[in-house]
C-alpha cells in the first residue's frame, strides 16, 4: 500500500468543515481590516530564503527542501510566506502609488524538521503583512486584529507575549554584552547554542534545551538596550494595546529565529499544546524590503499555524454543523429504473444551478437501499420518482425529519421544490 510520506498528512473531508470555518473567518475579519489577498507560488529561488531569513538559521541550515530543478537552478519549496510577499512587493512595485499594502495569504508552508504534535514538514500558515507604515499604531492594531481572530474562533487559552528586537542602531550594543555574558557559560550550553554564541547569540536566549535555560540564569535585556526612538516605539505599542484592551506579557527572552525581524515582536502561546506552544508568531521587518533589492519602507506581519489552531479548537465538527456550515444534502434524489434515473439526471443539474444542495444515487438499486443511503448522507430531503409517479407526472418530496410526503408535478419541478425548501 502506498503511504503518504512522514510528517505530510491528508487533511480528510471529515475536518474539512473546521478548516473551511477557519479560513472563511480570517478572511472576512482581515478584509474587514483592509487586507486583500495574494497568491504567491510555492516554489522560489532558493536565494530568496537564504537572503531573507538568514544563512544561520535552522530553516536555512538544515530544513529546507532545496533541490535542483533540471536545468540545475537551486528552487526551495518555501518554509515560510514573508520572504515571498516582500518579492512580489518589490517585483511589481506595489509602492509606487502608493507604498501602504496590507497583504494577507494562505497556504502550505515546508520544513523538514522532526516530525511530533503540532508540528509537520507540510503545514499550513495564515499570514499577513502590512508595508510602509512606520507608526507603532499599526503594530497594535495587527496584534489587536490577530487576538479577535482567535477569540472569534473561541481559543480561549491563549497568552500574548511581546518584545523589542531593536534596531541596527541600538541591537549591536546588546548582541555585545550578551555574547560577554554567554561566553564563560559555554560549556553549559547546547552543541547547537556554542556555535550561536558567535554567530546569532540572540537566539540562544530561544533555545529550548533545558540545559540551556538553566545555565542562562539572568542575561542581560534586550529592553535596557534600545535607543530613545526604539524604546517610544515600544511604549507607544504597549499603550495602544492596553487603549484597545488587549493583555500582553513583555517577554524579554521571545526573539524569534528569523533575522530580519526588527523591534516590536511578538507570539501568542497556548498551553494546550504541550511543547508546541506557539500559534502565531511575528514582528516587525524594516530592513527586509530594502534588503532584497526595494526601496527602504517599514513591514511588520504574522504568521499563524493553521494546524495547530484547528488542533486547539474547542470548536467541533457539530458545532459547525448546527451554525450551517458543514454540508449536507438539500435533497438525495432517489430514481428507480432507468428511464427516471435519465430524468432525475436532468432535474439534479437544474437543482444544483438553483442553489440546492443535491446528491443523486445513480445505482439503479432498491428503494429501500436507496433510502438507507439518504441517512446515511443525513439529507434533508428524498425525492422519490419510479412507475408510480413516472405515470402520475409527479415525483414524491419525503422531509427526513418529518416525514411529511409531498407530490411535486413535473412540470414545476425546480421551483416547488425550492418553495417546499424554503419553507422549512
Ligand atoms: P514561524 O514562521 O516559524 O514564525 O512560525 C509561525 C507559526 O507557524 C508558529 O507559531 C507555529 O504555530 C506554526 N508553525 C511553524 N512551524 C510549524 C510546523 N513545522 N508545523 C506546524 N506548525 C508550524
Amino acid at each position: 500500500m502506498m503511504q503518504l510520506i512522514r510528517g505530510f498528512k491528508d487533511i480528510l473531508p471529515d475536518e474539512i468543515h473546521l478548516w473551511q470555518h477557519i479560513e472563511l473567518t480570517a478572511r472576512k475579519l482581515f478584509e474587514n481590516f483592509g487586507f486583500t489577498e495574494i497568491r504567491p507560488p510555492l516554489l522560489e529561488k532558493t536565494d530568496l530564503f537564504k537572503r531573507s531569513i538568514g544563512e544561520d538559521t535552522d530553516i536555512v541550515e538544515k530544513e529546507m527542501y532545496t533541490f535542483a530543478d533540471r536545468k540545475g537552478d537551486s528552487v526551495t519549496l518555501r518554509p515560510e510566506a514573508t520572504a515571498s510577499v516582500v518579492r512580489s512587493y518589490i517585483q511589481h512595485k506595489m509602492y509606487a502609488q502608493d507604498p501602504v499594502r496590507k497583504l494577507y495569504t494562505i497556504g502550505p508552508m515546508f520544513r523538514r524538521e522532526r516530525p511530533q504534535k503540532g508540528r509537520y514538514r507540510q503545514f499550513y500558515q495564515i499570514n499577513a503583512e502590512v508595508f510602509g507604515i512606520e507608526s507603532p499604531l499599526i503594530d497594535a492594531q495587527l496584534i489587536f486584529m490577530l487576538v479577535k481572530l482567535f477569540e472569534n474562533l473561541s481559543v480561549s487559552d491563549m497568552a500574548t507575549h511581546i518584545n523589542s528586537l531593536g534596531c541596527p542602531e541600538c541591537r549591536p550594543g546588546f548582541k555585545k554584552a550578551l555574547t560577554e555574558y554567554l561566553l564563560p557559560k559555554k560549556e553549559s550550553l547546547c552543541e547547537n547554542c556554542k556555535n550561536r554564541i558567535d554567530r546569532n547569540p540572540l537566539r540562544v536566549l530561544d533555545c529550548k534545551v533545558p540545559s540551556c535555560r538553566e545555565a542562562l540564569e539572568a542575561p542581560p535585556e534586550i529592553t535596557s538596550y534600545l535607543c530613545r526612538e526604539c524604546s517610544l516605539h515600544f511604549d507607544k505599542v504597549q499603550t495602544v494595546l492596553s487603549d484597545h484592551g488587549v493583555s500582553y506579557k513583555v517577554d524579554k527572552q521571545l526573539v524569534r529565529g528569523l533575522d530580519y525581524y526588527t523591534r516590536t515582536t511578538f507570539e501568542i502561546q497556548t498551553t494546550s499544546l504541550g511543547a508546541q506552544s506557539a500559534i502565531a508568531g511575528g514582528g516587525r521587518y524594516d530592513g527586509l524590503v530594502e534588503a532584497l533589492g526595494g526601496p527602504p519602507q517599514p513591514a511588520i506581519g504574522f504568521a499563524i499555524g493553521f494546524d495547530r489552531l484547528v488542533e486547539i479548537s474547542t470548536l467541533k465538527s457539530e458545532d459547525i454543523a448546527t451554525k450551517g456550515i458543514a454540508k449536507r444534502p438539500d435533497v438525495f434524489l432517489v430514481p428507480l429504473g432507468d428511464e427516471c434515473t435519465a430524468m432525475a439526471g436532468k432535474w439534479a443539474g437544474e437543482l444544483s444551478l438553483a442553489g440546492i444542495r443535491t446528491e443523486i444515487d445513480f445505482s439503479g438499486r432498491s428503494l429501500k437501499s436507496l433510502m438507507k443511503r439518504a441517512d446515511r448522507l443525513n439529507a434533508r430531503h428524498v425525492l422519490i420518482v419510479g412507475e408510480n409517479e413516472l405515470n402520475q407526472e409527479a415525483a414524491v418530496l419525503r422531509n427526513m425529519k418529518t416525514r411529511e410526503q409531498t407530490e411535486i408535478p413535473f412540470d414545476s419541478l425546480v421551483e416547488s421544490i425550492k418553495k417546499q425548501i424554503q419553507h422549512q
